[in-house]
């Protein structure tokens, strides 16, 4: 069995024990994954059981592409995975409601919106709501809708305990109702939705029970309550349910994942097997050393020990850049000499970061010399406006009473529909309780007797009704013309009825771009050419709908690739750089006040740190420009964790010796010869500020006599003051 022999014998035992609960606590690089793969392709394999009545489970679905390749490398037929469910939360959700739609009361033409639509549609509602968008945060709303759907919990049993939260429920109510009118589901409806099919339909659930022999979920420590309680639902019929994670890579937290889940998994299946992995294969000895010294930092957590036959390898980088550029040119150096000393291949290469406005940066370095790499997410494509606007006309083919997707290109290009036209439309539907849409088919004589005696006389002049009508007219035909053209095709129609392709096309350089990007468009639809014509467009817009950032990620040519800490969950790479080691950066300002927020930030230096097999590079700069003015910056606590023996390189100590440490600067600014003997301030020190209350210094720097002192305020976020006029006072 040359499926087992590649594994050490408790990897064997995991892939193996096929009945019952399997719960594998293991760390980075153990082989945690690899373990669910072989699962899949013994129990498919070796014993013969039918690959429809397996699901696995996964976080990205980049994860998800590679776990399906690896699966199918596995088996003798390159078909053998044919019918096995697998995917993200996500994607599994929307494929069960759609094919249970009419069961459960749904619109199997539901579509899907996105962050921005959703967002669109906070803000419809406090409007609707008359509450002011200034006084009541659309984000911060829209973040506690989206919390409570991760906690299950509806309008009807948010609890309610502020006035905040009253406004919430008042909001996420007329949220969810827009959503019905547009016939629409958000991401976390998609799992809250299939919870409470599944809870709710006993048929549906002994259904998908009796099929589910086997379960399997990869990073099953950033489940949230509602992924857990899918997991548990499908799995109580059969009780085949086997999880692998890590508490320590457990990054979610702010999206609700709950790393106790794992005490509700021992709690529900008490008679689970525990398999602790211990030998990493990933890393070497000082990459460890280093990941262990960092994560062991934290208090709410199982002390594991991990280790490598590898040996110790290169020891790792730290090094202090002056700024970002700097920060920059450092790591293309580096690259450029690894590559000539046949040490890495550009392709080998990562580079990692906190926040998503940290790699401008970087690109920088990379468009100056030339160099090409590999961005996920930050300028997602399908975030751009030409390629909003040609799905939003797809949408519209397959449900017109998407109301996010009407209104953005109503008018788009300009067919003389203005912006009254539209709010007389809009509230003209508003008062029928119906979506645009109907309102048009309204204004067409198209509706239902009984609610055009309802409506009465519309509200417009000749004119906007020619206007609207013209558009009416062309929606009909797209949506006629959806259920018989491939989605390419009905692009091609869209893009040239609508006018777009022309408007679109003025000639600049930019417009080229934009074009290019559109077609780029048409070839992922007519990658569903072969479905049914009736399923097509459905299955493209579902899962355009669905592709995470880390979906942008291309294997295969070699270059570097840029991305976030948590994008990175899963991968790994021969030679990795994490930028921004800095106090406010990583660990994040947001967290800096709040002890679990920290502990989560550590974990996600210790994702970071164990992406890496062979090389390390940790860097910080001397100043950062951030949010539009240059700051002194300081090192990462983290870095001061680190066992002097693993690093090579300066370890940041006192702020003076911090000071005068960087590379190549270009121009030193004054304050760095400063003794630092004078600060009455120091990072880490407890402050209050007579207005903003209390908070943590996170830099401290002389400028010119006085000190600059930046803190971070829970609430308020970091603030900068001289220390001569601040009146701080340490607490
Ligand atoms: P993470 O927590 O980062 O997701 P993981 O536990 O899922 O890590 P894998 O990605 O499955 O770890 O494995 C890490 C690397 O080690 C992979 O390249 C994998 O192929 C390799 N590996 C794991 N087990 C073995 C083994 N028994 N023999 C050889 N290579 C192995
Ligand atoms: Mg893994």
């Amino acid at each position: 069995m040359t499926l087992l022999s590649t594994l050490n014998p408790p990897q064997r035992q995991a892939v193996t024990t096929t009945t019952g609960p399997v719960l594998v606590l293991a760390g980075p690089g153990s082989g945690k994954t690899r373990v669910l793969t072989h699962r899949a392709a013994y129990l498919i394999q070796e014993l013969g059981v039918e690959p429809w009545r397996l699901m696995a489970v996964t976080f990205t679905n980049k994860a998800a592409g590679v776990m399906s390749e690896r699966t199918a490398a596995l088996l003798d037929s390159p078909q053998g995975l044919r019918g096995m469910i697998l995917g993200t939360f996500h994607s599994i959700c929307a494929r069960f409601l759609r094919m249970q739609a009419v069961a459960i009361g749904l619109n199997p033409r539901y579509v899907i919106f996105d962050s921005d639509d959703q967002l669109q549609v906070v803000k419809q509602a406090l409007r609707d709501l008359n509450l002011d968008e200034k006084r009541y945060n659309p984000r911060a709303i829209h973040a506690a809708i989206s919390n409570a759907k991760n906690e299950l919990l509806t309008p009807e049993t948010f609890p309610i305990t502020t006035h905040h939260e009253e406004i919430a429920a008042r909001v996420y109510a007329r949220y969810q109702h827009l959503l019905a009118l547009s016939s629409a589901l958000d991401f976390d409806d998609l799992l809250m939705r299939a919870v409470f099919m599944l809870r709710d339909h006993e048929p549906i659930r002994r259904q998908y029970q009796q099929r589910l022999q086997y379960i399997m979920v990869d990073e099953f420590q950033d489940t949230n309550s509602a992924q857990y309680e899918l997991v548990r639902l499908l799995a109580e019929g059969q009780r085949n349910v086997f999880v692998v994670g890590d508490e320590d890579q457990s990054i979610y937290g702010w999206r609700g994942a709950d790393f106790r889940n794992v005490e509700r998994f021992r709690q529900d299946f008490p008679d689970a097997k525990v398999i602790l992995l211990e030998q990493n294969y990933r890393s070497t000895q000082i990459i460890l050393d280093a990941a262990n010294a960092l994560i062991s930092r934290n208090f709410h957590r199982t002390p594991k020990k991990l280790f490598t036959d590898r040996g110790a390898g290169v020891k790792i980088v730290l090094h202090q850049a002056f700024d970002e550029q700097d920060e920059g040119n450092f790591i293309l150096d580096e690259i450029v000499r690894l590559q000539q000393e046949g040490a890495a291949q550009p392709g080998d290469c990562a580079i990692m970061y906190r926040t998503n406005a940290q790699s401008r940066a970087v690109e920088e370095a990379f468009i100056r010399r030339g160099v090409p790499y590999r961005l996920v997410g930050a300028t997602r494509f399908y975030n751009r406006r030409e390629i909003k606007d040609a799905l939003a006309y797809m949408r519209l083919a397959h449900n017109p009473h998407d109301d996010v997707s009407l209104r953005r290109v109503i008018n788009v290009p300009p067919r003389s529909i203005g912006a009254a036209s539209v709010d007389r439309l809009s509230s003209w539907a508003a008062t029928l309780d119906a979506s645009l849409y109907t309102g048009l088919r309204l204004l067409g004589g198209d509706a239902e007797p009984e609610l055009a005696a309802r409506a009465g006389v519309h509200p417009f002049s000749g004119r906007a009704r020619t206007a609207l009508m013209h558009f009416y007219t062309l929606l009909q035909g797209w949506i006629a013309a959806g259920s018989v053209l491939t989605p390419a095709q009905l692009l091609d129609r869209i893009l040239d009825e609508s006018g777009y392709r022309d408007w679109l096309q003025d000639g600049s350089e930019e417009a080229q771009e934009r074009w290019d990007n559109v077609l780029e468009l048409r070839t992922v639809s007519a990658g569903y050419d072969d479905l049914p014509r009736d399923q097509a467009l459905a299955a493209f817009l579902e899962e355009v709908a669905l592709v995470s950032d880390v979906d942008d990620y291309e294997a295969s040519s070699n270059a570097p690739t840029l991305l976030t800490l948590h994008a990175a969950k899963g991968l790994e790479f021969g030679v990795v750089f994490i930028t921004g080691l800095e106090e406010g950066l990583l660990p994040h300002s947001r967290s800096l006040e709040d002890p679990d927020g920290m502990e989560e930030e550590r974990r996600l230096a210790y994702v970071g740190v164990t992406r890496a097999a062979n090389r390390l590079y940790l860097l910080h700069t001397f100043r950062r420009s951030a949010w539009g003015r240059s700051e002194p910056s300081a090192p990462s606590r983290f870095l001061r964790d680190l066992p002097a023996s693993v690093t090579s390189g300066h370890r940041p100590g006192s702020a003076h010796r911090r000071m005068t440490t960087w590379g190549r600067e270009p121009q030193a600014p004054a304050s760095r010869h400063s003794p630092s003997n004078r600060l009455q301030f120091s990072p880490g020190q407890r402050v209050r500020h007579p207005t903003f209350g209390e908070g943590t210094v996170i830099t401290s720097t002389l400028m010119g006599g006085d000190e600059e002192v930046s803190v971070a305020f829970r609430s308020q976020g970091v603030k900068r003051f001289l220390a001569s006029l601040a009146n701080l006072k340490p607490v």
